[in-house]
């Protein structure tokens, strides 16, 4: 009998799990490299699925016990459905992770040229902060709606011939001022302009030569007009791949991996071992969860509702019941204990690199606001399965009382009655244009939403 917890290296607990935690990371990184935006881990995620014999689902269609379904939300968001054998009121085992990252989103009219150079005005997504995303190669993802009503995708900046797109920064010589700045406010919002452009189009009357360049190589390319930025979705996110790091590979640098690192294995999990667990399932990868989880695609949408209670009238049961019997792992990163930052954490209590996948009871900020705080019942029964399978845990909070704090989904399910837990992998330096995690920690969070996947016991 163990009488004292403590965390443990995943490397030290389990050594055996080394080779798959790496194997399984390359097919992680792979992922990334595909999904730099919501959409496009909406369609690779689609993709993987559709392999794995799901088809698509919309609200409406009948299904039966045995289905592998997906609904795809716009293109942006898609709920992943095993129906079960089991009556639909004992309820649905549910994973939600979100796809959508921080970025820089172009606005409506962001073109403009000075001085030599061509720009984009943007508007930042999410909470990053600013100053880091300056000085570095950035691609540029999204689609425009043209005037014609023709979607054209845009994809610049990751392939090794692509030009990228850059935000520029003060020299040191010049900085001095600046750099009495606090970092919040030394980066301003409306400095966030995308250098795209310093040729000038051959052109006698038109004033704005470097701007009319860069019109007529998108036009050419794309067939679009100034005015069909108004009816368009472009970001720029770094334009770098998932990257091993250090002497020992057993960290990936990589853009994105809040909150992919915890949607990819999500998904994997009930790909890989849905059909063990007689429950119906639903894997959710949500979008706008970086910015209040609102509208059409984000986890506040009533969809999510719809979709659970039509399962469940289709399949006989009572929606309310087999809502309120339902569980969720709310899978989300949190912050991994950084020895370097250490006043800001309460090492006790957080998430050290390494030691496995990281059970958050409750999030929020300043008193648990904000938090749907899970019950330690609802603890209780996911630790057991946890611990079950062999997974390698450990509790987490993130940073200090009142130093700030975070939220997730969690509190969307649980509000829909649905007991719900965040569960997800440590991440260093999250929100920044590349995060670090920990290979055995992706691999514990995999091995966590498997044992979710593989539960045959009932509440
Ligand atoms: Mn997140
Ligand atoms: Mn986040």
């Amino acid at each position: 009998m163990d009488l004292i917890y403590k965390k443990e290296s995943a490397y030290v607990r389990a050594p055996e799990k080394t080779e798959p935690a790496f194997a399984f990371a390359k097919d992680y990184m792979a992922f990334l490299n595909a999904a730099k935006t919501e959409r496009e881990a909406a369609d690779t995620a689609v993709k993987l699925a559709a392999a794995h014999g799901y088809r698509p689902y919309r609200i409406g269609d009948p299904v039966r016990p045995g289905d592998k379904l997906y609904l795809c939300n716009r293109g942006k968001s898609v709920y992943f459905l095993k129906i079960g054998s089991e009556p639909i009121e004992r309820g649905m085992y549910i994973t939600a992770a979100h796809i959508d990252s921080p970025r820089i989103d172009l606005k409506q009219q962001p073109l403009y040229e000075s001085d030599g150079m061509a720009f984009f005005k943007t508007h930042y997504y999410g909470g990053l902060r600013k100053y880091q995303w300056v000085t570095i190669p950035l691609s540029l993802h999204g689609v425009v709606i043209r005037a014609d009503g023709a979607k054209v995708e845009i994809s610049v900046g990751e392939d090794a011939g692509d030009p990228v797109f850059y935000i520029n920064d003060l020299l040191p010589h010049l900085a001095a001022s600046q750099s009495k700045e606090p970092l919040s406010t030394a980066i301003k919002g409306e400095e966030l302009n995308i250098l795209c452009g310093s040729m000038p189009a051959a052109d006698e009357e038109e004033s704005d030569k470097i701007k009319l360049n860069v019109l007529n190589l998108l036009y050419e390319r794309y067939g679009i007009t100034e005015a069909d930025f108004a009816s368009a979705e472009l970001s720029l996110v770094p334009a770098t791949g998932a990257r091993d790091v250090g002497f020992d590979r057993a960290l990936i640098a990589a853009y994105g991996h809040d909150d992919r690192v915890c949607a990819y294995p999500a998904l994997r999990a009930l790909l890989d071992f849905g059909d063990e667990n007689p429950h119906t399932q639903m894997c959710v990868l949500a979008d706008k969860e970086e910015i209040g989880s609102m509208g059409v695609t984000g986890m506040q949408c009533q969809i999510f509702t719809d979709i659970m209670d039509e399962i469940a009238e289709r399949l006989g049961g009572n929606p309310r019941v087999a809502r309120g019997n339902s569980v969720c792992l709310s899978a989300d990163v949190t912050a991994g204990y950084d020895p370097n930052f250490a006043s800001v954490y309460e090492k006790r209590n957080s998430a050290i690199i390494g030691c496995g996948v990281a059970m958050s009871k409750f999030t929020g900020a300043r008193g648990k606001s904000g938090t749907s705080d899970a019950s330690a019942e609802t603890v209780g029964r996911i630790r057991r399965l946890f611990d079950k399978d062999g997974v390698i845990w450990q509790t987490a909070e993130l940073g200090k009382v009142d130093e700030g704090g975070g939220g997730t989904v969690a509190q969307y399910v649980a509000n829909r009655n649905i007991d719900t837990l965040d569960v997800g992998v440590p991440v260093i330096s999250m929100h920044a244009p590349v995060e670090v995690v920990s290979k055995v920690d992706v691999y514990s969070a995999y091995e966590a939403f498997a044992a979710f996947a593989k539960e045959t016991e009932t509440k």
